[in-house]
């Protein structure tokens, strides 16, 4: 296939694909109801260096919705919009929760109640900074963002987006506390639509690769040659990646595997190798942290084969 290179890295990711293609442990999330319907068997893989380098295996342009992935790139675009990292610091928090992403409890018991931007309070406290007069304008905003990140164009999957829509109470009381706390910036109900939103849209592996490249490449996406984020800015998203991307699974995760990484619901994994590449993983069936099983093996596999781990 044109544009796309067989090297080493694209014979570990065949690796890695070959390798856990039989795995079926883990199930779909259906507290969504539409993504307990996509196909469980689904895998796919993606690899983009930070010069630009393409590779993937399996359905890696099978579309799915980004989840919680979005979130570091959603607190990016607050950084770049308010033209300092520190807005993070002081109106939503850095520190990671070791509870599950739509914890209510780490609200109640952390200082920093809207947390750190990577779990959904703080996720939803990061929506309410994105400087906009409607939500349309906000929603516009982020989409264009992730678009540049991806350098291509995105669409919300709107069955996911309806079908969480109508089913994220939960979301909507973590808005409706943060409020009470003085630790959400917008109104809340529209907030919690926006990040509703922002969760939908849909992205395959080699996208999602090419956004995490983006920060691997110091901001620039390396395949359109863009300067998307300052470069400030990267260090800062991957320290919340590494210490908080996976919930409660994040010390865990960077013990075994030790790069900034970040999971979705949806099924989808992003880990980057600053200034190296990214990987992505797409498999639908989630463990108890609602973390993809073998996006997870997968990618642990190619840092293992390629040497990744920021401690070695
Ligand atoms: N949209 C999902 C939610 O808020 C995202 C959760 C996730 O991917 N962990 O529940």
């Amino acid at each position: 296939r044109s544009g796309i290179d067989t090297d080493i890295f694209g014979q570990v990711l065949q690796e890695a694909h070959s390798l856990f293609a039989a795995n079926t442990e883990g199930a779909n999330a259906d507290y969504i109801p539409e993504l307990a319907k996509v196909d469980a068997a689904l895998f796919g893989l993606a690899l983009v260096t930070a010069d630009g380098k393409v590779y993937t295996a399996g359905d890696a342009e099978h579309v799915f919705t980004i989840q919680s992935v979005s979130k570091p790139f959603t607190a990016a675009l607050v950084m770049r919009e308010h033209g300092d990292a520190k807005v993070i610091a002081e109106k939503i928090g850095l520190e990671p929760t070791g509870l599950p992403f739509n914890s209510v409890l780490a609200l109640e018991l952390l200082k920093a109640r809207s947390v750190n931007p990577l779990v959904n309070a703080g996720a939803i406290a990061a929506v309410s900074l994105i400087l906009a007069d409607t939500p349309d304008q906000g929603f516009d905003k982020i989409k264009g963002f992730y678009e540049t990140l991806a350098g291509e164009e995105l669409d919300v999957v709107e069955e996911v987006y309806r079908s969480e829509a109508s089913t994220n109470q939960g979301n909507r009381a973590i808005a409706y506390l943060l409020h009470r706390y003085d630790r959400i910036y917008a109104d809340p109900m529209e907030s919690v639509d926006v990040y509703t939103k922002q969760c939908s849209i849909g992205v395959n592996a080699r996208q999602l690769a090419i956004m995490g490249a983006t920060l691997a490449n110091g901001g620039i996406n390396p395949v359109s040659k863009q300067q998307v984020l300052d470069a400030e800015y990267v260090p800062r998203i991957l320290a919340l990646m590494l210490t908080a991307g996976f919930y409660d699974e994040s010390g865990a995760w960077a013990f075994n595997v030790g790069l900034p990484a970040k999971t979705g619901v949806g099924g989808g994994i992003l880990a980057v190798a600053p200034a190296k590449l990214a990987v992505a993983a797409f498999s639908p069936r989630l463990n108890q942290s609602g973390n993809s099983i073998r996006a997870m093996r997968a990618i642990a596999y190619v840092s293992q084969r390629l040497g990744l781990g920021l401690f070695q």
